[in-house]
Order: C-alpha cells, then structure tokens, then sequence
C-alpha cells in the first residue's frame, strides 16, 4: 500500500478547498436551515466530473475507485461540506448499478447522475426492522410480467430531491425463504411514479438532506426496474456495504479535522488568563489527543479504501474505520466546543451545529453496537452475540 497520493489524487483531494470557496460552510449552513439541498454545488460538481467517481469513463463517470471517491468527500468535509448525497448517490446507487446493472440501465441512468442533471436516493430502512434488515417487509409481488411493490421506508435523505430511488424490497417473504440473505431485490423506482408518495420527517436537528418517509402503494415495475438478480439483492448490497462505511468514515475524519482547524485558530488568539487559551494543557490536550485520533482512523479509512479497490471483501477494515472515523469526529467537535467557550455555542462561530450532525453517524446508518459485534465476532473471531 502506497502512502503517497498520486497527483491525481492529490487533485481530487484538494477539489473540495477549491470547491469551498464558492460554496462554504456558510452556504451550507443556510441551505441546511432553510432545508434546501445544495443544489448549486451538485450541479457544480456534475459539470467538474465528480458525481460519477467510481462509474466507468463510457458512461460519463471518471472510471476510478474507492480511493478517490473517499478522498473527494474527506477533502470537502475538511472544509466543512459534508456532503451526505455523495453517499446515498455515488455509493450506494450508481455503483451498483454500474456494476450490476444491464447495458440498457446504465445507459438510462448513469450519464445523467455523473452530469448532476438526475439523482438517486437510497430505500432500505423500515420502520418496523431497523438495524435487522432482514426483516424489512416492503414487498415486491411478482404478476408474471412485472411487479407491483408495496411498503413504506423511513429515514430515506433526499427523497425531495431524487428523481429515482434504489430501493431494497422482498420478492420472497422472511418466513419463505431458507436463508434469511435471500428474496432480496434491488428496484429502480421512479420517484414521480403512480403510487409513490413521501413525507418529510421533523428531525430536531438540520442538514441540506432532509431525510423522509416513502410510502409505495402498488407501484408498478418492469424488469427493467429490478437492478441484478432476482432474489439475489442482498449479494449486491454486499458489496456496497464496505464503500458505505469507508465514505461516511471519509466524511466524519474531515469534519473533525475543521471543526479542530477552527479550534486552533480560536485558542491561538483568545486570551483569558496570561496568554491564549490554547496554551493551556487542559485545552490543547483534548484537541491533540481528538488530532492523533482523527488522523488514526483517516488512515485506516484509507487502507479500507485501497482494500475495496483491490477487490477485498472483507469487511474488518471499513468497520474499524467507520467506528474509529465516527468516535474520533465527535469528539474533534466536542474539544473544539469546549476550547471556544460560550462562542462555541453562538451561530457567529458555528461550532455546536456541528455536534449533532457528527453525532448521528454513532448511530447511522449502522450503529456503534452493530459494528463492535462485528468486529467481536467476525475480526476478532468472538462468539457471535446475534
Ligand atoms: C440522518 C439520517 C439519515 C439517514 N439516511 C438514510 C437513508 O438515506 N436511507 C436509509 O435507508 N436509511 C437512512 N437512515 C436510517 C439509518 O440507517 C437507521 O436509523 C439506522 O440503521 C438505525 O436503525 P433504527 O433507527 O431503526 O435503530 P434501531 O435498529 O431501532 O436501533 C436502536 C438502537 O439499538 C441499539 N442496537 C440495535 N441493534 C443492536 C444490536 N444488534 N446490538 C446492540 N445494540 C443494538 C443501538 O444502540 C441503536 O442505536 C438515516 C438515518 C438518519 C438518522
């Protein structure tokens, strides 16, 4: 594994300070207030080429890989863009269906989301399964010619601003099937299709994202619509899952990172007793100690990241990285909070907004329990507690 970035990827890397200064983080708190998605920024970015990282040059992506997806959203976020759609769109959408979809399909969809001109979220939460995905009931019911699905999703981001969604269903039920990874089938649904309707959920904290419920009412689906295999849907989400925890690791190390930047700067000159602040062990060790952290879980963010390129499937790292990356990151707000004083709670300095963003990411989209049975079990070969 090479530390080194090519120059190439020190491009990528660096396209999100360049990207901050027309939309920084003050633009981005005023689209999170209002609810309003970043708009300007996305089409921006599909016009510079970085909506279709890891979809192959033919279908108007840049045909790279993990790597440097991971590095456009860790050098966005260091700037304080957090952009959560690059998860629920470029990993979790346009890869699969790069990967698995026909050649109709990608013809259909790709172009379109790497230019930034259509978007995509992703379905799979329910209600009434949460973590266990495997419980989810949203149903697929096959007539010989087509599908109509029926169910409702919960916590989906985007889904205002999406013009498709990638949706996890059933085409055989739970209680049908012999192993509980199958009857799984990923759809493609049109989100201005007959039946499909969505609801915004009053989160009690803000984001450009604006995470809803959907609510499908037998909405009517062809074959074209069902990305991969029949039944075989978990396989494909499989293989999303590492790239999922290793872009949210991505994010959560580079907001930390400016949330710490913004520590340094106020700490340096803020002067209470004799000298500034940040003189002071009791406020540069927890800055230092959430620094060591964050650079910690960045680079095993970065080793999962070049695992997945390699064609690894194991998902040791990507876990780590998301727990270490999602820790490390709350505790860089939490330090850099404290070190600004009662300023760190004021919108002039825009410190507290970031808790609960990164707070969430101890919870979703799987939770820090969830992944410390993993690594228990599978990393570390403990038995299995589920
Ligand atoms: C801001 C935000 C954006 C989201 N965006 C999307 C999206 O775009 N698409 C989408 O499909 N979903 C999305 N989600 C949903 C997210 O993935 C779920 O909230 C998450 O998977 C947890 O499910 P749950 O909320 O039902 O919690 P539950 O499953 O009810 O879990 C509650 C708590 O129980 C504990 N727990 C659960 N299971 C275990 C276990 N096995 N062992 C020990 N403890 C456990 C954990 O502490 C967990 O926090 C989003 C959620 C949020 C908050």
């Amino acid at each position: 594994m090479e530390f080194e970035l090519t120059q190439e990827q020190q491009m990528i890397y660096q396209y999100g300070s360049q990207l901050a200064k027309t939309y920084d983080r003050k633009y981005w708190m005023e689209k999170a207030e209002n609810r309003e998605f970043t708009h300007e920024m996305w089409d921006q970015m599909g016009k510079d080429g970085f909506l279709g990282m890891m979809v192959d040059t033919q279908y108007g992506g840049a045909g790279l890989g993990m790597m440097e997806l991971a590095l456009l959203m860790e050098g966005m976020s260091n700037e304080g863009i957090p952009l959560l759609m690059l998860v629920a769109g470029p990993t979790m959408s346009l890869a699969p269906i790069s990967s698995h979809g026909t050649e109709e399909q990608k013809q259909k969809y790709l172009p379109a989301c790497c230019a930034g001109t259509k978007q995509f979220c992703f379905a799979i939460t329910e209600a009434d399964a949460g973590s266990n995905s495997m419980k989810i009931t949203t149903m697929a019911k096959s007539n010989g010619e087509g599908y109509k699905l029926s169910g409702s999703k919960t916590f989906i981001s985007g889904a205002d601003v999406a013009d498709y969604a990638l949706v996890v269903a059933r085409t055989t039920a739970f209680k049908d099937v012999d192993k509980k990874t199958d009857g799984f089938t990923l759809f493609v649904v049109d989100m201005k299709a007959k039946g499909v309707e969505i609801q915004p959920i009053d989160m009690s904290f803000v984001m450009p994202e604006v995470q809803h419920s959907v609510f499908f009412d037998e909405v009517e689906l062809g074959p074209e619509n069902v990305i991969g295999e029949v039944g075989k849907g978990f396989n494909i989400l499989f293989d999303c899952l590492n790239p999922e925890r290793v872009i949210l690791a991505a994010m959560c190390v580079g907001l930390g990172r400016y949330a710490l930047d913004k520590a340094v700067d106020y700490a340096s000159e803020r002067e209470v007793f004799n000298g500034p602040i940040g003189a002071y062990q009791g406020i540069q060790h927890p800055l230092a100690d959430a620094k060591t952290k964050i650079e910690l879980a960045s680079l095993l963010m970065r080793k999962a990241a070049w695992g997945i390129d390699q064609g690894f499937t194991e998902g040791g790292d990507a876990n780590m990285a998301k727990y270490a990356a999602a820790e490390a990151g709350i505790e860089a707000v939490d330090a850099a909070l404290q070190a600004h004083g009662g300023n760190g709670f004021t919108k002039e300095y825009g410190i507290f907004d970031m808790y609960p963003f990164m707070r969430v990411f101890r919870t979703a989209p799987l939770n820090r329990e969830v992944i410390l049975s993993y690594i228990g079990s599978h990393v570390m070969g403990l038995p299995k507690s589920y």
